[in-house]
């Protein structure tokens, strides 16, 4: 058994390069017998948002607080909340994110991923319905 403590995880402001707006992020565990499984905190200020971005492997959000918005390329935005969780499927292009108008907090569980990082999401994409 490990124990990862969420307050000796480093806080860090996410690079402007993939996201829009304010949000922090933290790594909070990994694998240490090198099992390629990550597990990411991100909080999201209202209105922040990731750039489009496709995950190698697969990648579950499960949604702690507050609420999330998040579209996959070619469908309409939907929000989730509390409580919730959502599977990527590797290759779907996709964005996460806050809603507008509430703060949004995600544990990111990551499975043999990498991350290519595409373009911003624009007012009228991210506002979209
Ligand atoms: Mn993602």
């Amino acid at each position: 058994m490990r124990i990862f403590r969420g307050t000796d995880a480093p806080r860090q402001l996410v690079d402007p390069k993939s996201f829009v707006g304010t949000a922090h992020t933290q790594k909070l565990a990994d694998a240490p017998d090198g099992t390629p499984v990550v597990v990411y905190h991100v909080e999201f200020e209202p209105g922040a948002r990731t750039n489009w971005h496709v995950h190698s492997g697969a990648q579950w959000l499960l949604i702690v607080e507050g609420r999330i918005r998040i579209q996959k390329w070619g469908e309409a935005p939907q929000e989730v909340g509390a409580g919730d969780a959502v599977m990527i499927a590797p290759g779907e292009k996709h964005w996460h994110g806050a809603a507008p108008a509430a703060r949004g907090v995600h544990l990111a569980v990551n499975v043999d991923a990498t991350t290519e990082w595409l373009e911003p999401v624009s007012e009228e994409q991210y506002l979209s319905r």
